[in-house]
């Protein structure tokens, strides 16, 4: 029996459960979400046998059955844990199709920051389309396009709760790098102001890296970008 430890935090939301994993050297939020049995992970970064014996510990405990594996975006911190996710789980990522690429090239660029990674199977991959409602049961997630961090990026947000999935674009009192391989330092004012700061003040974000923070705070105090 492993101590879940202070890096795992649980947020409870009216018909969802949201279980934060901090992982890797990056620092990595991945994001177990559930709706009674049935449970999605978001950017599996676990890479180390303890980060991925936690999860599980977790799904056992709770028995979850994992049904889909979803990608924010395909840098090297989200999917980590990703070729492990989906033969341990056997369920195919589901992704942008503009993330693709930046997926592909995780192994070439990954020996650079000490890390040996392999991609899972990608032939059953789910390419998602902005737009696109998911279904976790009777729970409603829509895919929403938001590049300008990766080429492919996708931010999944719950109306009925509020709540947003958003992997590297908007962090509390931050935003996501753009000085990367595919990044838009114009593209990605653009897609928070648009497709974020366009949901109400009180939805929470759930970043990849940090604390929660929600739009209205960063509206308002995000020294770069402001509504
Ligand atoms: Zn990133
Ligand atoms: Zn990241």
């Amino acid at each position: 029996m492993l101590p879940l430890g202070k890096d795992i935090k649980k947020y409870m939301h009216k018909s969802t459960t949201i279980q934060v994993f901090t992982c890797n050297a990056f620092q990595e939020n991945t994001y177990l979400v559930h709706h009674e049995k049935t449970a999605w992970l978001f950017d599996p970064g676990c890479v180390t046998q303890s980060e991925q014996a936690k999860i599980l510990q977790y799904i056992q405990e709770h028995h979850l059955q994992v049904e889909k594996i979803c990608i924010t975006h395909s840098h090297i911190d989200h999917v980590l844990g990703l070729a492990w996710a989906c033969e341990i789980f056997g369920i195919a990522p589901s992704v942008h199709a503009l993330d693709m690429p930046t997926l592909l090239q995780v192994p070439n660029y990954a020996p650079m920051y000490g890390f040996q990674v392999a991609l899972p199977n990608l032939d059953h991959a789910e390419i998602l389309q902005t737009g696109q409602i998911l279904q976790l049961q009777d729970i409603a997630f829509e895919v929403r396009f938001v590049p300008g961090h990766a080429p492919g990026h996708v931010a999944f947000v719950n109306h009925a709760e509020k709540y947003i999935i958003s992997g590297d674009v908007l962090f509390k009192n931050s935003i996501g790098r753009t000085d990367l391989p595919g990044s838009d330092p114009e593209e990605l004012p653009k897609s928070i102001r648009s497709q974020l700061y366009s949901l109400g003040d009180d939805f929470v974000v759930y970043a990849g890296h940090g604390t929660p923070t929600s739009i209205g705070k960063e509206k308002q105090n995000n020294p770069f970008v402001r509504a």
